[in-house]
């Protein structure tokens, strides 16, 4: 292959590869990159799209910030001098330090222009003033008297009715510290972990209180968001999409598999074909790159956000924004439409590399599973490590992970693979991601 722009082949599909797994938040210089001392940017491109976040009323930007970790507050600045005017967090974020970064990031600046949504853990909290006094703690962090949206993480459909949350928002409300009402959720299938996102945010929806919905939708997984955004626009819901970019990570795929052979560990004859099946589809992603003769990876990333941003039931999209090239290549898509050379690579990525994407909120083998293991968590938390650079947080999550780990996988016949429908060697996926995970 001949060089371009300097890089050799090896170069190329390393570079790549990193940014498959998530242009802008790259793995190899990702957040430690942009609290290493990053130069800003001289001209960001500036937000170009504003659009009415449902019966909210608010003109939010389609580019949003939201991750599930901590943000440099100048990068976070240098977004919002851009236009970016929507936040999701959580008080979870890096234990509350994602929402210190906003309020840093928002000092001195006029309040109202933003729009700010975070979400409280609500399990074991009695009443509203448990609620409350939850909530002032992130406002403390926030440096603010009031947010935007307090979004809920419902269990189930029958939780969008908790009358704990509903109370202590419109209690709230009357005082002046919430604005409206939100739900958003991953899901779970597996027994006795929750039900699917769909199922739980057409509760939402159905229930009328709700005013904002985070959901899971991309280009490999379309169908479960699809209803929920349908739903959600026919009742003039403010929607935001989480998850928009699917993309992950491969280039070292080989070697992980190497390492996993060698750890001494018992390999199976089914273990075996699973990780051939994976080599398989690791070596179709590598050549995926040459048969569409990209340029760099941030191609497929931003054709990838397009496919998100061209669909107008869908209002911002959260993404992170730890280094200053992620505002840069974030802001470049905004307002961008998706030209039928992106759908054709997008489709294209589709057939070679979909196979290696365990899709966020799907679930629909966990019931297949004889140990309970809730294999799309899991994988998610896999997808907090490599694609959103949040390693310790992933791994924390996974050591917190109240159910059985994928370490069973080692030795089980890998039911789970057999009842995947779009072909993901989860199996050899999940035991790359416990030994990540656990860095076994
Ligand atoms: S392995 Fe397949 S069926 Fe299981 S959660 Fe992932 S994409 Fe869904
Ligand atoms: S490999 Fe086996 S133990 Fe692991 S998730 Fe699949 S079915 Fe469960």
């Amino acid at each position: 292959m001949s060089t371009r722009k300097g890089m050799d082949r090896r170069d190329f599909i390393k570079a790549s590869a990193a940014g498959l797994a998530g242009v802008g938040t790259t793995l190899a210089a990702g957040p430690a990159a942009a609290r290493g001392g990053q130069a800003a940017p001289e001209a960001a491109p500036k937000i170009r799209s504003y659009r009415e976040l449902g019966r909210t009323g608010f003109k939010v930007s389609d580019i949003g910030i939201g991750t599930s970790q901590t943000f440099p507050p100048e990068v976070l600045k240098a977004a919002l001098d851009a236009g970016v005017n929507y936040f999701d967090t959580s008080e979870g974020y890096g234990r509350g330090q994602a929402e210190s970064s906003i309020g840093e990031a928002i000092k001195g600046r006029d309040r109202k222009s933003f729009f700010i949504t975070t979400k409280l853990r609500l399990d074991g909290l009695a009443d509203a003033a448990a609620v409350e006094a939850r909530l002032d703690q992130s406002l403390a962090r926030l440096q603010t008297d009031y947010v935007d949206c307090l979004l809920m993480n419902p269990p189930s459909a029958a939780s969008v009715k908790d009358e704990v949350y509903h109370q202590a928002v419109a209690e709230l409300k009357k005082k002046g510290k919430v604005r409206f009402t939100g739900a958003g959720t991953h899901g779970s299938r597996t027994p006795g972990r929750g039900e699917p996102m769909e199922d739980i945010l057409l509760a939402a929806v159905e229930d009328g209180r709700f005013d904002v919905l985070l959901v899971v939708y991309n280009f490999l997984q379309r169908e479960p968001g699809d209803k929920v955004l349908e739903a959600a626009s026919k009742k003039g819901l403010g929607v935001t999409i989480m998850k928009s970019n699917p993309l992950g990570r491969y280039y070292d795929t080989m070697s992980r598999i190497e390492r996993l052979k060698k750890d001494g560990q018992p390999i199976d004859e089914r273990l075996q074909k699973s990780m051939a099946q994976m080599a398989e589809t690791a070596k179709q992603a590598e050549s995926f790159i040459q048969k569409n003769g990209l340029e760099t990876p941030a191609e497929v990333k931003a054709a990838a956000l397009k496919f998100v941003l061209a669909d107008l039931r869908v209002h911002t999209l959260n993404l992170a924004f730890n280094t200053f090239e992620d505002v840069q290549s974030s802001l470049a898509l905004s307002g961008a439409g998706l030209s039928g050379g992106e759908k054709g690579l997008l489709a294209s990525y589709e057939r070679d590399c979909g196979p290696l994407y365990c899709r966020h909120a799907c679930g629909l083998c966990e019931p297949s599973c004889p140990h309970g293991v809730p294999v799309n968590t899991i994988m998610r938390y896999n997808h907090y490590f490599e694609a959103q650079g949040s390693e310790r947080y992933a791994m924390a999550e996974y050591a917190a992970l109240e159910a059985a780990h994928a370490d069973n996988c080692r030795t089980c016949q890998g039911f789970c693979e057999a009842a995947c429908p779009y072909g993901v060697p989860v199996r050899t996926l999940l035991c790359l991601a416990h030994s990540q995970l656990t860095l076994s």
